[in-house]
């Protein structure tokens, strides 16, 4: 049962009386003035609760394994914030970059030519999960340091993919959002940690996982405090090998109705082939995505990770172009 409190209560005061007057296990939650109070699991008197606990605006049974990430719990969309840019309920964007980062003049070059298009958020890999040790791993925190010097020279915002609990200080210092990869969308102990950051996350959803897990990984990050939670379908693994991994499209009109949390589209993963990520894409714009994020390569031959899947500038350009078409005639 979620017990919400007026917006004027004092959360500790209400929690002191609490305290007082039972003995049920609860855990608070504060996710501003319209959105606090306490949580408890077991079955409880509803009677009792309301007659001794002052300042109860409604009581939500939430009939889904996971509550703060959920549709119940929450009915108007979270817009997230990074800075002035926003993602979920009106707000869209397209997300482009390099896999990974390589070096300094052609991350400048994309940064550049990704601004120009209108982008505000770029990406780049500094820290790699590569299928075989023997890729390329990234080059690690000073990747990290060169893209935040570029994108705070051109006023962009940076998102990179956290793999290590290790990490969480350093990218703090360099990045405006922390990406949790397919491959750790289970790294729970990372979850939890990043649930205590109150910078946004971009969750990519686990190739084998199904929305209800991707839905409670979400909750994880969610339920240590951080609200700040973009969910982003990738495609999953299925028996079909045309292409990477299969784009579950359907993912994104159902996570809309289970859950508040904006939802991007990443066509790139999805598909593993440069000529198929803007039909991909266009496909999520209608279907009702807050965002793309598209990988982009001044020179995808040569990409030292998923060149195959990258687009050069001006495939970029004209799928963005669409994109805006689309939203405007959709929505
Ligand atoms: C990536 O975005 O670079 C990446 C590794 O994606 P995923 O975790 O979806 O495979
Ligand atoms: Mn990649």
């Amino acid at each position: 049962m979620i017990i919400f409190f007026e917006k004027d209560i004092d959360i500790e005061d209400a929690l002191d009386k609490i305290i007082y007057i039972s003995e049920i296990n609860f855990s608070h939650f504060n996710f501003g003035e319209n959105y606090k109070g306490i949580y408890i699991s077991e079955d409880i008197d509803k009677e009792f609760i309301l007659k001794n606990i002052d300042g109860i605006r409604e009581m939500v049974q939430v009939n889904k394994p996971y509550k703060f990430v959920s549709r119940e719990f929450k009915k108007e969309d979270t817009i997230v914030h990074i800075g002035n840019v926003k993602i979920g309920g009106e707000h869209f964007e397209t997300i482009g970059g390099p896999c990974s980062f390589e070096n300094e003049d052609g991350f400048m070059e994309i940064a550049k030519n990704l601004k120009e298009f209108g982008v505000k958020i770029v990406r780049g890999g500094a820290f790699k999960p590569r299928t075989s040790p023997y890729f390329f791993q990234g080059i690690g925190k000073d990747a990290l340091k060169i893209m935040r010097r570029i994108t705070l020279e051109l006023d962009l915002k940076l998102v990179s993919e956290i793999v290590s609990t290790e990490d969480i200080e350093v990218f703090n210092e360099y990045v405006d959002i922390f990406q949790v990869g397919a491959r750790n969308m289970q790294n729970f102990e990372l979850l939890k940690k990043l649930g205590k950051c109150n910078k946004p996350i971009l969750l990519k959803r686990g190739f084998s996982a199904t929305i209800e897990e991707f839905l409670l990984s979400a909750e994880y990050i969610v339920s240590g405090g951080n609200m700040n939670v973009i969910l982003c379908e990738r495609g999953i693994r299925t028996f079909e090998k045309s292409t990477r991994n299969t784009l579950d499209i359907s993912a994104v009109p159902v996570i809309k109705k289970l859950s508040h949390l904006p939802i991007i589209v990443d066509p790139s993963h999805a598909s593993g082939r440069f000529d198929l990520v803007e039909s991909l894409a266009l496909a999520s714009v209608s279907a009702g995505c807050d965002g793309i994020m598209v990988e982009v390569h001044n020179d995808p031959e040569n990409a030292l990770s998923d060149g195959c899947q990258s687009l050069k500038f001006k495939r970029f350009y004209n799928m963005n172009k669409k994109i805006h078409k689309i939203r405007k005639s959709l929505f």
